[in-house]
């Protein structure tokens, strides 16, 4: 694919100082990282810029400070494991963000392929308004920008979006990964495409769904939200989880999806349960008779056979949101079975399949298919926001 946005290899590095805006915003517990994946994809990057007697300097968010100086939300916690995995010293460089003059100076003492951390960007309030004067503050510490966290690239902040624009910038190689992946998922993929859509609740993936059946020639609905969808055609759905005024919306969803040409497949038969707790009593009800009693917790074998014939039709699998509450057995049963289609479909060099999403990602490792997929993006609100179909300003900053 030839890129849009600029690459690594259109920056001269060699021994420039690299200002790398990474995703440093890791889970921390006792004071130790608990995942470090988002910081082993910088590391490709990190060594790039090193093997060219770059100095890397990483930039992140990390936490809600709130526009203040808290000890509680210092990246220094990270700076240990940011060394263990890339195997190079890492120097920890506090600053407010007001006053960088010490920061500077130790920068350009260090010698070549030296690794800094700076403090989090969003000690300083200007990082959220995405301020010109904080942006132009962090330039003067670096001669290029590289931005490797897609993750925070839905976000118009100081470290990635006016930062971009002041200095030679491109995307890291993670970034490039990111973005290529996604390009092969919605942008320009191989057809048929089938979405994959689940979750509890219609109201926070409006957008995605109104966008998603523009461009995909069959849309899955399954999980919580397919219950609205039921409820909107009306079916009875019981004590499921279900946004009865939602009803309107869901019905102008299947019409946008008609008038496009996109097949909407919904539930045909679900677990029914009584209690929501894992391992409660179950039965099987067909989608048109659901006991009025009992609450909908996963899709049933009939649906998922259904699912999975969608799947096979497939060249591109876009996938969020899990097809029930699938944090309980038995209720993990049907997200289980459908990861497992498309990861084989996928390994078989049959289908191209992107996921991402918090839960998704869980649920991808609960199904144990998480390096299975053509590509599983870590990336939360960022990966839902490219699934909306709404620009992504830190991608748009680093555009040819
Ligand atoms: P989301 O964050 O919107 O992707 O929603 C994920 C959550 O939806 C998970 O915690 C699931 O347990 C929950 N969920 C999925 N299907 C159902 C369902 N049928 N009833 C209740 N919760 C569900």
């Amino acid at each position: 694919m030839s890129a849009t946005f600029k690459t690594l290899d259109e920056l001269d590095l060699t021994g420039k100082r690299v200002l790398l805006r990474a995703d440093l915003n890791v889970p921390v517990a006792d004071g130790k990282v608990t995942d470090a994946t988002r910081i082993e994809r910088l590391i490709p990057t990190i060594r790039e810029i090193v093997r060219h007697d770059g100095k890397v300097i990483l930039l992140s968010h990390f936490g809600r400070p709130k526009g203040k100086v808290d000890p509680e939300f210092s990246l220094e916690i990270v700076a240990s494991t940011v060394a263990d995995l890339t195997g190079h010293p890492v120097g920890f460089i506090p600053t407010d963000w007001t006053d960088v003059s010490g920061a500077k100076k130790a920068i350009d003492a260090a010698p070549a392929g030296s690794v800094f951390i700076l403090e989090n960007t969003r000690f300083h309030p200007g990082e959220e308004t995405n301020d010109i004067e904080l942006a132009k503050t962090m330039a003067s510490l670096g001669d290029v920008y590289v931005n490797d966290a897609f993750s925070a690239a839905h976000r118009a902040h100081a470290s990635t979006e006016a930062l971009a624009r002041l200095l030679p910038a491109a995307a890291g190689l993670a970034m490039q990964a990111e973005l290529e992946a996604l390009e092969a998922g919605l942008g320009k993929p191989r057809k048929p495409v089938v979405a994959i859509v689940g979750g509890a609740k219609v109201s926070s993936k409006i957008d995605l769904l109104e966008n998603l059946v523009t461009k995909v020639d069959g849309l899955v609905i399954g999980g919580g939200m397919a219950n609205t969808f039921l409820h909107a055609q009306g079916f009875g759905v019981g004590k499921s989880l279900a946004e009865k005024d939602l009803a309107e919306t869901a019905l102008r969803i299947m019409d946008k999806a008609i008038d496009s040409g996109c097949a909407i497949i919904l539930p045909i038969d679900a677990v029914v349960s009584w209690h929501f707790k894992a391992n409660s009593p179950t039965r099987l009800y067909s989608a048109e008779a659901i006991d009025p009693e009992g609450m909908i917790l996963d899709i049933g074998p009939s649906s998922i056979e259904r699912i999975k014939g969608a799947i096979d039709d497939a060249h591109t699998v876009v996938w969020n949101g899990p097809m029930g509450a699938f944090e309980m057995t038995p209720f993990d049963a049907g997200t289980v079975e459908i990861a497992r289609h498309v990861a084989h479909r996928t390994k078989a060099g049959l289908l191209t399949s992107v996921a991402g999403g918090g839960d998704t990602v869980s649920a991808l490792a609960h199904a144990g298919v998480k390096n299975d997929f053509t590509y599983v993006s870590t990336a939360g609100g960022a990966f839902l926001e490219w699934m909306e179909g709404k620009p992504l300003p830190g991608v748009d900053a680093l555009k040819k």
